[in-house]
């Protein structure tokens, strides 16, 4: 079923799995299209279910919830990708899941996802699976350091990865990880980190936006700039690199690649995101269509347009507390200001975000 295309007229429900700010902002994108949604979510009150026309809270294993969640929408996505890949795929017997629930099974775990990234022949950091203590001096061996011990599983914003430097015990590393099955990757002096967000629609038509340049503050993203500092050779590899990956995938919606650009520029996939990404939250200013309603588009059938930016760009993410001066920057010329309704204020937590175009 989940292979089912669905070409959806206005009116229609979209249901998406997750209800945080990437969900809200589906949300919004999909209502300007005529579209309704209904979020499917733990938490009752989020980003998304503000916004939603309906909200089922349940967990994602209650197949009866599952069931009368499919029996109401016309199509269904996600927004969060550690949705249980069981819980996708048992609403896809149902009603059209896209992306497909397969992609899950690759990008939920970093050994998989690394191991597809490099049957394409695309370059990736060296790394190889540690699944248990014992493999992890021979892996150190292997790989050198410094090394990023990373989880396999339910990684983001840098939680579930250490460093093991020079003097680094491997035995705390394991265990500061949880002793869970991980990755080693040798730790790559990258010159700066881009990602490529890419649409690809139910026709295989692929579009991407220009390559962002990220820059983060403890592992969280903090500044998105447009365009990247980078050679146009690069950034047009980077392009094709997400191009091939959606077109593998054959993928419908949105992703995102994450790259390191190395001083040569030379590029290395860090990882894949299957969904609307931080990173392309500018676009929603910045372009003449957003990451958001790309997504929409390619889950509704409908044709993905063609982006055109509209200067140079820069993203802010209120982070935390830094959400208190939201005023501030109400009154700057250009600042376009977009905060996600979240009542509680937790250190690290994505609060808002600001985004500034500039003339090139
Ligand atoms: P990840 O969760 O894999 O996206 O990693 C979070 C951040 O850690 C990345 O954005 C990089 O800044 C850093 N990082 C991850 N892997 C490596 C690596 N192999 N070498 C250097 N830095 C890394």
């Amino acid at each position: 079923m989940s292979t089912a295309k669905p070409v959806l007229t206005p009116g229609a429900t979209i249901g998406i799995l997750g209800s945080g700010q990437l969900g809200r902002m589906l949300v919004l994108a999909a209502a300007r299209l005529g579209f309704k949604c209904h979020v499917f979510s733990p938490d009752p009150e989020s980003p998304a279910a503000d916004v939603a026309h309906r909200m089922t809270s349940a967990d994602y294993s209650d197949t009866q919830a599952l069931e009368r969640f499919a029996a109401a929408i016309d199509v269904a996505t996600y927004e969060f990708e550690n949705v249980p890949a069981t819980s996708a795929t048992f609403l896809s017997k149902r009603v059209p899941v896209l992306p497909d629930p397969n992609v899950l099974a690759t990008t939920q775990d970093r050994l998989a996802e690394k191991n597809f990234v490099a049957a394409l022949g695309i370059p990736t950091a060296p790394f190889v699976a540690v699944s248990e203590a014992g493999e992890l001096s021979p892996a150190l061996a292997k790989i050198g350091r410094p090394a990023v011990l990373k989880t396999r599983r339910f990684g983001y914003d840098g939680k579930g990865q250490t460093a093991i430097g020079d003097g680094a015990d491997p035995a705390a590393a394991w265990d500061g990880v949880g002793g869970q099955a991980c990755i080693l990757e040798a730790f790559v002096p990258f010159a700066r980190e881009v990602s490529v967000v890419a649409a690809r629609g139910q026709d295989g038509t692929v579009e991407c936006f220009d390559v962002t340049e990220n820059e983060h503050r403890d592992h969280i993203l903090k500044i998105s700039r447009v365009p990247a500092a980078m050679s146009a050779t690069s950034a047009q590899e980077a392009l094709r690199i997400a191009d091939t990956i959606a077109n593998k995938f054959g993928y419908v919606g949105v992703l995102a690649v994450e790259l390191f650009v190395m001083r040569d520029g030379g590029l290395l996939v860090n990882e894949i995101a299957p969904r609307v990404h931080n990173s392309g939250h500018w676009t929603i200013d910045g372009a003449s269509v957003s990451q958001f309603e790309q997504h929409v588009r390619a889950v509704a059938g409908w044709p993905l347009a063609k982006p055109v930016r509209r200067g140079r760009v820069e993203m802010i993410n209120l982070i935390g507390s830094e959400i208190e001066d939201y005023r501030k920057w109400l009154t700057i010329p250009g600042a376009a200001v977009h905060l996600y309704g979240k009542t509680q204020v937790r250190p690290g937590r994505k609060m808002g975000h600001v985004t500034r175009v500039f003339a090139e």
